[in-house]
């Protein structure tokens, strides 16, 4: 590639990151399944332990695999570095952790992923990570909830499961004038639809168990640092602004610059809390990643298919997906996804919480459980699985009503999965 040439996308997705291994000249990048690295001299440890020069330690901090992994990530994302680390749920517990102080608040959607609401209430409050909720399609509501403890506003791209897009912009500028980061979760649109970043994000988390991996077979997780914010500003980060006692007094912010907040998750969150992905799942996620832009454009267009045909099938209440034009989030759609509105979306039965039971019980094809982002097509009713644990107003406030049904479309033929569909109804 000529030096003035910037690579676009689908090359990125194959190439970023990666080379010929240096030992053997394996093309494809080796799992590297080993737990530490021999240093090579007394002074270079120490280097290593005092941050003065990057180099692999110990697997819970850092991996050769996991390294092309996190490179070929961030280029996706446009960000300055990432972490890659165990799942989703990780990610964004180290995200946090790198954020907040005990009593501290952050400013979260209303509609998330179900395991992201539990984890933000129930589990960040025995830190004293305190959450306020804010509704996504409204950004004066992200204002509202702002206070002088807020560290942070999190939103989802395309929040699942309802199928709504963010106006990352609008949120992004309440976020700019109370002066904390930004940080999407972009699992479900993936770099391919959507990259946050030119929407205002100072930091991505992804789940990588989902689409980015996309075969089903592996969790993982990533943070992007978008090199965007100002830490030492407010004042309000001494994880990043203070010297760090078990780093002989390094000052992130100041030593890493516009990549400190992937350095500080990394050294001390990862480090401490320790959460680290498998060499395994690095390799399995990395192999995804290569075909992400031609599977993501299949996702699409065989949701948008179905999404259509069950929008005029008599059984059914409503289809909620932002690709279908009339849709209340379709304006949107088109001007931050416009390539498609993503493969995960949600309809209503007639039938209500019985029909939803019956279908999930009857289709063949599809699968009953709780994934998303599989080259097979899934199926599962919220209400009945993973939002049960929340109140019945939660649940409708996350999109989770019970005759909702929410589908992962996947890469089989279209025909095909709307066959399986239209059986299953006819059985329930
Ligand atoms: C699955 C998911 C997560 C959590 O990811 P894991 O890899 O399962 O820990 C977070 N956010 C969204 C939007 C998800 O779909």
């Amino acid at each position: 590639m000529s030096a003035d040439r910037k690579p676009g996308f689908n090359t990125l997705a194959i190439h970023a990151g990666a080379h010929p291994d240096p030992a053997t000249g394996a093309r494809a990048t080796p799992i590297y399944q080993t737990t530490s690295y021999v240093f090579e001299n007394v002074d270079h440890a120490a280097a290593l332990f005092n941050l003065e020069t990057f180099g692999n330690i110990y697997t819970r901090i850092m991996n050769p695999t996991q390294a092309v992994l996190e490179e070929r990530i961030a280029a996706l994302e446009g960000g300055t570095a990432a972490l890659a680390v165990a799942s989703g749920h990780a990610a964004q517990a180290i995200v946090f952790h790198a954020l907040m102080e005990p009593g501290a608040e952050f400013v979260a959607a209303r509609q998330l992923y179900g395991g992201s609401v539990n984890q933000f209430t129930q589990s960040f409050k025995k830190f004293d990570w305190n959450v306020r909720f804010a509704d996504t399609d409204n950004a004066e509501s992200f204002r509202a909830a702002l206070s002088p403890k807020t560290k942070a506003i999190f939103v989802e791209s395309i929040a699942n499961p309802g199928g709504i897009i963010t106006d990352i912009a609008a949120v992004s500028a309440v976020a700019k004038e109370a002066g904390v980061p930004l940080i999407v979760d972009n699992t479900l649109a993936t770099p391919y639809l959507m990259r946050p970043i030119e929407h205002g994000a100072d930091i991505i988390v992804l789940s990588l168990t989902k689409f980015l991996g996309g075969h089903g077979n592996s969790i993982g997780g990533a943070i992007v640092d978008c090199g965007t914010f100002d830490w030492f500003k407010s004042g309000r980060y001494p994880t990043l602004t203070e010297p760090s006692p078990s780093y002989h007094g390094v000052t992130f912010a100041e030593t890493f610059g516009n990549f400190a907040f992937a350095i500080a998750c990394r050294a001390f969150s990862l480090r401490d809390l320790g959460p680290a992905i498998s060499p395994f799942n690095a390799f399995l996620i990395l192999t995804g990643i290569e075909t992400l832009p031609l599977r993501m454009q299949r996702h699409c267009d065989n949701a948008a298919a179905v999404a259509e045909w069950l929008s005029g099938h008599p059984q059914i209440d409503w289809v909620n997906y932002a690709g279908l034009p009339g849709n209340k989030f379709h304006a949107l759609a088109k001007r931050y996804s416009p390539k498609g509105a993503g493969a995960v979306f949600t309809f209503g039965l007639k039938g209500g919480y019985e029909a939803g039971v019956k279908l999930v019980s009857n289709v063949k094809l599809f699968s009953h459980l709780a994934n998303i982002g599989d080259t097979r097509s899934l199926i599962i009713h919220p209400a009945s699985t993973t939002h049960r644990q929340l109140t019945d107003e939660a649940r409708l406030r996350a999109g989770a009503g019970p005759d909702v049904v929410r589908l992962s479309i996947g890469l089989e033929d279209v025909a095909d999965i709307i066959a399986d569909l239209d059986q299953a109804l006819k059985a329930a």
